[in-house]
């Protein structure tokens, strides 16, 4: 049967080029890139090529990248490393969308005695920009906000937000795992202090991601071991994925134009069709700006773990939310905090394309939802 992937926010198929690169170095070069020997030397040459092509899609020096094994990590690393190294700072601002790899570790120092200040989005994923200005303080250690929502696909201001930020001294750490590869992350213009990616979300394996830190942004190391990644991250690293992650950056630097022509040509085919064909049907998100390849559609009438199923049985891969929370069944956080009402917030279903999206899948699902629909809210 035919399969159709939209679930790329959840996770990407790896590029060929990529595993391409890699294989050498799960075969033949497998050596420690410690190792001073001739089986170190080509895994520690191939480490520093991949942290050039990371560097050239964000914008900045080979120093200031430092491999993590996903975007929790980078996530979590970012946040601890910089509360520890300013203990005096007791405050942190962050929204009320984040991934639960910013929210989660947020709650915990909260727990700790940390203040929080959460800011609020508008029905459309809106962030509330004037009250994340507000919300910093003289005793703010950090401001934690993502670039684009993997919900929605909603992008923040993160250009404004850093100027905001780095006029008043605090760092900014920016989750753009759903941002990478979607739209130009120039880190030369934008003055953002730390932000993640993960590879498997941009056509590089599971086991990889980046944390950029800027050089002189003081990031004390959760870890402790033998000093690779400069001290940031030790820990003998995951070389083949890394090479994998050098070109996935790079292929995302060349495509990104293609998201912004192509892909989103083909997600507002997938948005008009269905509107075209399914009655009361509502796009989240649909009136601001958004990541290309991200479609968030609320099935009123229908749930959505019915609906994936459904979906699943006609080939086609989505989810509900984040892939995470799809399994257990748990309503969307973010779109609670948007304001849905609860039984549209479950009844939503997340579109996600990548470059090998064609019009030909997108006309199948356009054709293959209506009576699945259909069928569901007559049942
Ligand atoms: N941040 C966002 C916005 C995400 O969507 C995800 C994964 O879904 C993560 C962080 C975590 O990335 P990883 O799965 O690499 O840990």
């Amino acid at each position: 049967m035919r399969t159709v992937y939209l679930d790329n926010n959840a996770t990407t198929r790896v590029a060929p080029e990529a595993v391409e690169a890699m294989t050498p170095y799960l075969t033949e070069f497998y050596g420690n890139p410690s190792s001073v020997h001739r089986l170190g030397a080509k895994p520690a040459e191939a480490v520093r090529a991949a942290r050039r092509q990371v560097a050239v899609l964000f914008g900045c020096s080979s120093e200031e990248v430092v491999f993590t094994s996903c975007g929790t990590e980078s996530n979590n690393l970012a946040i601890a490393g910089v509360l520890e190294s300013a203990p005096g700072k007791q405050h942190i601002v962050t929204t009320t969308v984040e991934h639960a790899a910013i929210n989660r570790v947020v709650d915990r120092m909260e727990s700790k005695g940390y203040g929080v200040t959460r800011v609020p989005v508008d029905g459309d994923g809106r962030l509330d920009f004037g009250a994340l200005e507000g919300a910093i303080r003289e005793d703010t250690a950090l401001v934690a906000a993502m670039w684009a929502n993997n919900e929605t696909g909603v992008l923040f201001p993160i250009d404004e937000i850093a100027a905001v930020t780095r006029n008043r001294g605090v760092p900014l750490l920016v989750d753009a795992v759903t941002a990478a590869g979607k739209v130009p992350l120039d880190l030369r213009r934008v003055p953002v202090d730390l932000l993640a990616i993960s590879g498997h979300k941009l056509h590089a394996p599971k086991g990889v991601g980046v944390l950029f830190c800027r050089e002189g942004v003081p990031l004390t190391s959760a870890m402790q071991g033998a000093g690779q990644e400069r001290g940031r991250r030790p820990g003998t690293e995951n070389v083949p994925g890394i090479v994998g992650m050098g070109v996935a950056c790079e292929l995302a630097a060349e495509k990104t134009g293609y998201y912004d022509r192509e892909v989103r040509r083909l997600r507002d085919r997938l948005e008009s069709g269905l509107a075209a064909a399914v009655p009361d049907i509502t796009v989240t998100g649909a009136a601001v700006p958004r990541v290309p390849n991200t479609s968030n559609v609320v099935f009123r009438g229908v749930n959505a773990g019915e609906m994936l199923v459904a979906l699943d049985g006609a080939g086609i891969c989505a989810s509900a939310g984040t892939a995470c929370k799809s399994a257990s069944g748990q309503v969307s956080g973010v779109l609670l905090a948007m304001g849905l009402e609860p039984e549209d917030a479950a009844a939503a279903i997340r579109f996600s394309l990548s470059a090998w999206t064609t019009e030909n899948d997108i006309d199948y699902v356009v054709d293959a939802v209506p009576p699945l629909v259909a069928k569901l809210r007559s049942a």
